[in-house]
């Protein structure tokens, strides 16, 4: 018997199953600045500076380069009175420099006082963000939420009610575990705490609807550091709410750590249809750049397959075949030069998100990639003849040589984008 015999068939049609996340969960949306949350939208991306909010050259200059990576919305801290007088001149500063993108003011413990004492800033926010677990204690908590939340409503602001189970409702927390110790502990721990958090969010959008918030101006959040945490308290928030859902991991760490922490969490999430905006927490290392955060959610969304936002470049990862590192150099050369020209291009050339390009490194996988790209190029491994075919649109294009194959490769990489995205090229193709 054959082994191809000995596979039991199960027919074409399911063969290989289906492929693709669940159907987006139902969420009503929600306005935040112009950027639609929710309610069918796409899913948003969203970043946080660490500048100093009073600080407001520093902040000007972080937000700028969040939304120029990508950020559809940027929250600042809005912690003292400082940060709040600083936050209208932030955003007439971005203004100026047209840029436009809705700023979320992050408030704990005095939300309800900057906001009173500053219309200025409660105007100059697109949303508020608060935390249920610090906005005050006992009797203070009820008015001062109500207080955000009656501001919110003045200037016609949403609100994300954000908890974090680092800064949870002790209160909330206390009342559960003595309800689960009388009920004989049916609940371990851990699922109280996850309860605990799950009920302060949904509790807390309940008494801001009561104020006279309607839902379509509530976000929720409810962040946890562990993965498999977040992913059920998501998915308990998901069932027993229609609100629209902030996902994020907390203190996600630094570097691969928080990359991966925050992927598996919110990969998993988004594809049972979770999640209407994203945030990935990294701590950036001293010196750092801010925007990684960004770039690293847009290539979760993008290679889920949600958003489109920069060409995509498939590489091979090398091996013992290719011993040389120029196939590395031109794949990132590639790739950074895409994200680098993508602000202008997305109005120079509209589509070129959908670009695809291949750099391999050698002829085993190379041609094969490269003739699924749009443009690819299969460069020599070792002991190959030094020759890269380029394949564009499936056909061989262009055999290149000599020491300049990478530059070539490049220049023709911004050939093909000019001819098929640009006017001319849409003119032609018309
Ligand atoms: S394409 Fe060639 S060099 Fe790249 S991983 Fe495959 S065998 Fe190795």
């Amino acid at each position: 018997m054959t082994i191809a015999a000995s596979i039991p068939s199960v027919g074409l049609a399911s063969a290989a199953g289906k492929a693709g996340p669940a159907p987006r969960r139902e969420a009503v949306g929600v306005d935040v600045g112009g950027v639609k949350v929710g309610g069918g939208a796409a899913i948003v991306v969203q970043s946080m500076t660490n500048t100093d909010t009073a600080d407001v050259d520093s902040t000007v200059a972080q937000v700028a380069a969040l939304h120029r990576a990508g950020s559809e919305l940027v929250r600042i801290t809005v912690d003292r009175d400082e940060a709040a007088a600083a936050v209208p001149r932030i955003r007439e500063r971005l203004e100026r420099l047209g840029i436009f993108v809705p700023l979320i003011g992050d408030f704990h413990y005095i939300g309800h006082k900057l906001l009173a004492d500053h219309p200025a800033c409660a105007e100059a926010l697109a949303k508020y963000r608060i935390n249920p677990g610090n906005v005050g204690f006992r009797a203070k908590k009820d008015r001062q939420f109500a207080a955000i939340v009656e501001t919110a409503i003045r200037h016609d602001k949403p609100v994300r009610i954000g908890v974090n189970w680092g800064s949870l409702d002790q209160e909330l927390l206390t009342r559960l575990m003595d309800e689960n110790q009388a009920g004989g502990f049916p609940l371990t721990a851990d699922e109280v705490m996850r309860e605990a958090i799950v009920q302060s969010a949904l509790l807390s959008a309940e008494l801001a609807e009561e104020i006279g918030l309607p839902r379509d101006k509530i976000i929720l959040s409810a962040k946890v550091s562990q993965v498999q945490d977040l992913i059920a308290v998501y998915a308990d928030l998901a069932r027993r709410s229609n609100h629209a859902l902030h996902l994020g991991l907390t203190e996600a760490g630094m570097g691969t750590k928080g990359i991966v922490a925050s992927s598996a969490a919110m990969g998993i999430l988004l594809q049972q249809g979770i999640g209407d905006t994203i945030r990935i927490s990294l701590t950036p290392e001293p010196g750092g750049d801010r925007t990684r955060e960004v770039q690293v959610a847009q290539e979760l969304l993008q290679t889920m397959g949600f958003r489109q936002f920069v060409p995509i470049v498939a590489a091979c990862p090398g091996c013992g075949r290719t011993t040389s590192t120029v196939f590395q150099e031109l794949a990132e050369n590639i790739q950074a030069d895409l994200r680098r020209n993508m602000p202008a291009w997305k109005s120079r050339y509209p589509g070129v998100e959908m670009l695809k390009v291949a750099v391999m490194g050698c002829i085993v996988n190379g041609p094969g990639e490269s003739k699924h790209a749009d443009i690819g190029i299969s460069l020599p491994g070792t002991g190959e003849t030094p020759t890269a075919p380029v394949f564009i649109d499936g056909k061989k294009a262009a055999t290149l040589r000599g020491p300049a194959i990478a530059e070539d490769f490049q220049k023709m990489v911004a050939d093909y984008i000019e001819q098929r995205f640009g006017v001319a090229g849409k003119a032609a193709a018309d």
